[in-house]
C-alpha cells in the first residue's frame, strides 16, 4: 500500500510499505480519508521534535485523521463496524506516570501520538486501538479531521473555564486561535480575535476581529473593548513573546491566560503583573478522550464554520508539496488537508 514517509529531517517521500497486520484484541484498522497538516508537522519535518540525533525517523506524519473503519478486531466496542466514519484521537497514555494518575493522561510523561511518536495517517491503511477511534457523522473526511484542531480549542476553553457572557480575546488567527473562537462563543462568551493579517481575521464567523498593532496599542484596544477592566480570559495562540507579554497586560484582574501557542523562545514578563492581579497562567497541551468526544460532536453541529478554514486540498501523492505549501504561505494558508484515498 502507498504511503508517505518523512525519512529524515526535511525529506517526505511517497514509497510503498508493507499492509498493517489484522487488527488484534481491542483494535481496528482505519482508512485514512483526510489529514489535516498543522504546525506540529512543520516542527516534527524539521527535526524540531525529535532528540536531535534524527532516531524519530523514518516516520509516516498525520495525527489530524478523518477515517472509515476497514476491520474491527475481537473484543472491540460493539458499535464499531465496518464502514463506520470516525477521527482519530492522536493520544495514547501509560496509567501509571504522576499525571496519569491524577487524571491528567493528556500530558502523560510517555505519551504517545501517532503522526509522531508512531506512524500515522499519511497512508492507505492503519492499526489503531479502539479507545483512538470515535465515530462521526460527519460525511467529509476533511472537516472530520478537524476534530483534532477542535479538540485542542475543547481543552483550551475548558481550561480558561470560560463562563457565559465574559469577555475573551484570542491572540492568533490560525485554525486553533479560529476554533476556539468558535467554542469560547458557542460556551455564550463575547469573543476578540486578533491577527497581525487581515486575511486571517476574515475567515472567523460570528466574532469580532482587530488586527494586531503592537503590544501596547492592541492592549489598549482590548481594554477599551472590555469595558477598562481587561478580558476575563485571553489565549495565545501564537507562541510569540510580544504576543504573550500582551497577554498578561490585556487580562483583567482575576483573570485567566492560557498558553496554546508552541515555541521555543523566552518571554520576559514583569513578575508584579502576577501579584497585582492574581493571574491564572495556563498551559494547555493535547485534550483528554472526553474532550475529543465533544470536540468530534462540536465539528458534527458546526461543520460550515469549520469547512470555511479549510483553504487547501492536496492529494496523498502530493504531501510533501502540500506540507511546503503550508510552511510558506501561512497567510494563504488556513489548514492544509491531504486526501489519502478516494
Ligand atoms: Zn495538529
Ligand atoms: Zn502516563
Amino acid at each position: 500500500m502507498r504511503a508517505v514517509v518523512t525519512q529524515a529531517k526535511g525529506v517526505m517521500e511517497l514509497a510503498d510499505v508493507p499492509e498493517p497486520a489484522e487488527p488484534g484484541a481491542g483494535e481496528v484498522i482505519v482508512r485514512p480519508r483526510a489529514v489535516g497538516i498543522c504546525g506540529s508537522d512543520f516542527h516534527f519535518f524539521l527535526g524540531e521534535l525529535g532528540a536531535g540525533d534524527g532516531s524519530e525517523f523514518p516516520r509516516v506524519q498525520g495525527h489530524e485523521v478523518g477515517a472509515t473503519i476497514e476491520a474491527v478486531g475481537p473484543g472491540c466496542r460493539p458499535e464499531l463496524a465496518s464502514g463506520d466514519r470516525v477521527a482519530l484521537w492522536p493520544l495514547s497514555s501509560c496509567g501509571r506516570c504522576y499525571p496519569c494518575r491524577i487524571g491528567r493522561s493528556n500530558v502523560c510523561d510517555n505519551f504517545s501520538l501517532i503522526g509522531i511518536h508512531e506512524d500515522g495517517g499519511l497512508q492507505e491503511r492503519l492499526r489503531v486501538p479502539q479507545s483512538q477511534v470515535f465515530k462521526t457523522s460527519e460525511t467529509r473526511p476533511a472537516v472530520a479531521a478537524l476534530s483534532e484542531p477542535v479538540s485542542i480549542a475543547v481543552r483550551t476553553v475548558n481550561r480558561a473555564a470560560v463562563a457565559p457572557g465574559e469577555h475573551v480575546v484570542v491572540l492568533g488567527a490560525g485554525p486553533i486561535g479560529q476554533a476556539v473562537c468558535l467554542v469560547a462563543r458557542a460556551r455564550g462568551a463575547s469573543v476578540l480575535l486578533v491577527d497581525r493579517v487581515a486575511g486571517r481575521l476574515e475567515l472567523a464567523s460570528g466574532v469580532e476581529t482587530v488586527r494586531w498593532t503592537g503590544a501596547d496599542e492592541t492592549a489598549a484596544v482590548v481594554r477599551e473593548w472590555s469595558g477598562g477592566e481587561g478580558a476575563a480570559v485571553v489565549v495565545d495562540a501564537t507562541g510569540v513573546p510580544d504576543a504573550i507579554r500582551a497577554a498578561v497586560e490585556m487580562a483583567a484582574s482575576a483573570g485567566r491566560v492560557v498558553i496554546v501557542g508552541m515555541s521555543h523562545h523566552d518571554v520576559p514578563l514583569r513578575v508584579f503583573a502576577f501579584t497585582e492581579k492574581e493571574l491564572d497562567v495556563l498551559g494547555v497541551s493535547c485534550c483528554q478522550g472526553d474532550e475529543f468526544a465533544e470536540a468530534v460532536a462540536f465539528v458534527e453541529t458546526h461543520s460550515d464554520d469549520l469547512e470555511r478554514l479549510i483553504t487547501q486540498e492536496f492529494p496523498l501523492e502530493r504531501a510533501s508539496e502540500a506540507l511546503r505549501f503550508a510552511m510558506e504561505h501561512p497567510a494563504e494558508a488556513m489548514k492544509v488537508v491531504i486526501g489519502t484515498s478516494d
